[in-house]
Order: C-alpha cells, then structure tokens, then sequence
C-alpha cells in the first residue's frame, strides 16, 4: 500500500478535515508506516516519511506556533525560532496524492485566482480555504525568484488576519544588497518573537546554524556519490529528498535522514548495486517533477536506461553558514541561488552540473505558471546546444493532473531518447 492509500483510509472520505486534527490520526498513521519499514528500498526515505508526519502532526495539532513560509525563505529562521514550519507549496503535493487536488482548484477558481497563477498556489488556496491546512500564527515570504509566491502568501495571512512578512531580495549580489538582506532577516525574526511572544534563545538559534551545516555537508557527499557512474540511486527516487532543500533546513531531522541516505548509498556505491540494470543515458533534471502518478522516470530510466542523476533542486549552491552572524550568512545564501539575478548564473550552474555528473542531456519540466524557471530557457537551450548536449523542455503541471497527457509526453520522451541514445 502506498503513502497516499494509507493516509485516504486513516482520512477517510467524509471526516477529513476533523480527522486531520485528530492526534490519533498522527499515531495510527505513524503505527502503519513504522510497520512497513523492510518494504521501503531506502531506510532514508522511510525516516523522512515518519519525520515528516511529525511535522503535520506539529502544525495540524498546533503544538507551536505555525509559520507559513514560501519554500525560498531560509528556514533555519524558523526552526531557530522553535516554530513550526509550514510550506504550503510542499503542502499541495500531498493534497494531490490525497486526491483532493481537483476540489481545491475549482474552490480557487471560484474564488477568482487566476488560472494563470501557479497551480501550487492555486492548490494551497483552495486547501487552505476548504481548512485542509493548518491556519497560520504569522507569514512569511521571501521575494526571490517565485513572483507568485508574495501575492498568494499576502493574501493568505489578510484571510487568517495574521502578520505578514516579506523579506525583499535585490538581483544584485553586492555588499549593499548582503547588508539589505540581513537587515530586514534580523527585523523579521525579532518581530516574529515580538509578536508571537516567542522565548529568544540564541543558542537555539545558533543550534539551527549548525543543523543547516551538517545537512548542507552530507548533501554534498551525497552529490558526489552521484557524480561516479554508474549510478546508484534512480532520479525517481532522489526527488522524493528535495523535499528537505524546500522546508528541512535548519532540523536536526534532516541531518539525520541525509546521513542515512548517505550511509546506504555509500553501500550500495561499494556493492555496486546499480540504480537500472543498464545504464545507457545520464540525465540533468532541471526544476521540479508531477506529483501525480505519471510514467515519466518509468519511460526514461526503466525501459530506456537513461537515469536522471542530478537535480537542480538538489544542487548546493551556498557556501557554509557562520552560526555567529547568523543573518549576515543566511542572507549570503539567500543572495547566492543561481536563479537570482541575470540568466547567465543559472546557466552556468547547469553547465557545472552537466560536466560534475558526467551528463549527457538536460530535461527541464515546465510547469504551468511558473515564470521563474521557464523564463531565459532559450539562452539555456543554446548554451547546451553549442556544448552537443540535447534538451527537452517538457511542458505540464506538477500538481495539476488533468493537464498531464500520456500519450504526448510519451512521444515527446521517445524523440528525445532517440537523441540521446
Ligand atoms: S513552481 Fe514556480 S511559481 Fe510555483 S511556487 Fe514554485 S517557484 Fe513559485
């Protein structure tokens, strides 16, 4: 059985809402999942499931206060703060496994969210607004890269009536912008104590430095793991971790399910337990993948042997945090993302990961709405093309299954895999 079947029988059809902030639900759910743990390929993803539970249960349950976040605000803020986190992007994903995604999108295209508008958001709104989610204590957003993001989070904090928080981020990557940052990181966090009556405890907050650290370093060893051919672990089953980069830094949980996952691809890198029988293709993959279930990482890596080996998502672009000036280095990462700024920085990124993985093709998804990934894709495109590298720029929705089309994508991945190959 998998995740969502469990969670659709513990939720059942009609009590959802009351179930979800039932603790008992939590526990039987947790039980159900303990009990499964030898069918799970990776011990890792099993414990990221169970610490991800823990972390519905906190918001669901209102253990703490509750912080909605878009998934580009440096988390380590939060859990520094002993709050609870809440991504309501990464949140959608489940609400689609849920199979309540459809309901949720007409609740938001009833309440006149664009169509236009990134379907995660539009997904977080109708959940949000059908009380799928956990209200918010307070919000907040970081401006970088998403453009959706600050609209759709302002306007969620002026549905609850709650505070909202928008760190404002400059292209630029200069001294000024650096001060900028930190500036306003350390005013958002001293206002979020202030107004949530929060405990300040620096070395809490130092302790969520440290956490990012050890989690940015074992994410490191996991990326160069991947880098030797041929590959063990398939994207498929990579992805699943990008979830800890959206909404995990800063918890020590992470650091824990990172050093497992580095534990057992360390084995089976040295047992050489290949991720496909035959591995004909590597692959770059560039922004996020449908949630839904889809026949994409089937077609690629198990019938043609081309393994997505490298995220973007799952790329370290920061150098290591200074836990004492915690908002000048946290600032530092934020104004480091290769999507900040001109198209050249992302570009050159990928370009690094092609040549560190040893690729051979890049396949970007373009999900519907969302203007930062997909926009400047034709200097992305040209740039490869002069390297001999083929592209595929596969159009759909990662949340939204009603716009996924089997058929054409499977053509789409065939003309593609014939380049490659
Ligand atoms: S997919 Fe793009 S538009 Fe949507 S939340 Fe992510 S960054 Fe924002």
């Amino acid at each position: 059985m998998d995740i969502y079947q469990l969670l659709r029988s513990y939720l059942g059809s009609t009590l959802r809402q009351r179930a979800i902030r039932s603790p008992w639900t939590y526990r039987l759910l947790k039980q159900a999942v303990a009990a499964q743990k030898r069918h799970y390929p990776w011990q890792a993803a099993h414990r990221l499931l169970l610490n991800t539970i823990d972390q519905a249960a906190a918001a669901f349950l209102q253990k703490g206060p509750v912080i909605w976040h878009n998934v580009f605000f440096p988390t380590e803020v939060l859990y520094g703060l002993g709050t609870v986190p809440f991504a309501p992007e990464a949140a959608a994903v489940v609400a689609t496994g849920l199979g309540i995604a459809e309901r949720a999108l007409q609740r938001a295209e009833g309440d006149w969210v664009s169509s236009e508008a990134c379907s995660f958001h539009r997904l977080a709104h109708g959940c949000d607004r059908e009380g799928y989610f956990p209200p918010p204590g307070a919000v907040v957003c970081s401006s970088h890269l998403c453009d959706t993001a600050p609209q759709s989070l302002a306007a969620t904090a002026a549905y609850h009536g709650v505070p909202f928080y928008l760190l404002d981020v400059p292209h630029q990557q200069d001294d000024t912008a650096l001060e900028y940052v930190a500036r306003q990181l350390k005013s958002i966090t001293f206002s979020l104590v202030e107004t949530l009556n929060l405990a300040w405890d620096e070395d809490r907050f130092q302790a969520a430095l440290v956490n990012s650290n050890a989690a940015r370093e074992r994410l490191l060893a996991i990326n160069r793991l991947r880098q030797q051919r041929p590959a063990c672990i398939r994207g498929e089953e990579a992805h699943s971790f990008i979830y800890l980069m959206l909404a995990g830094f800063g918890a020590a949980t992470s650091v824990e399910v990172y050093g497992e996952l580095l534990t057992e691809l360390a084995q089976r890198y040295r047992d050489q337990r290949r991720a496909v029988p035959e591995e004909k293709a590597r692959l770059v993959w560039l922004h996020l993948r449908p949630y839904y279930p889809n026949a994409i990482f089937q077609i690629l890596e198990q019938e043609a042997g081309a393994v997505v080996v490298c995220e973007e998502m799952n790329y370290v672009y920061w150098e290591p945090l200074d836990p004492e000036r915690p908002f000048y280095s946290l600032a530092r990462k934020v104004l480091s993302h290769h999507g900040l700024g001109p198209i050249t920085r992302r570009i050159e990124a990928i370009l690094a990961m092609v040549d560190a993985y040893q690729a051979g093709g890049v396949i970007h998804f373009a999900h519907w709405g969302c203007r930062q990934s997909t926009a400047g894709l034709r200097m992305l495109q040209d740039a490869l093309r002069e390297r001999g590298i083929p592209f595929l720029n596969l159009e759909g929705d990662c949340v939204d299954q009603s716009k996924y089309a089997p058929g054409a994508v499977r053509t789409r991945l065939e003309g593609f895999l014939e380049m490659l190959l």
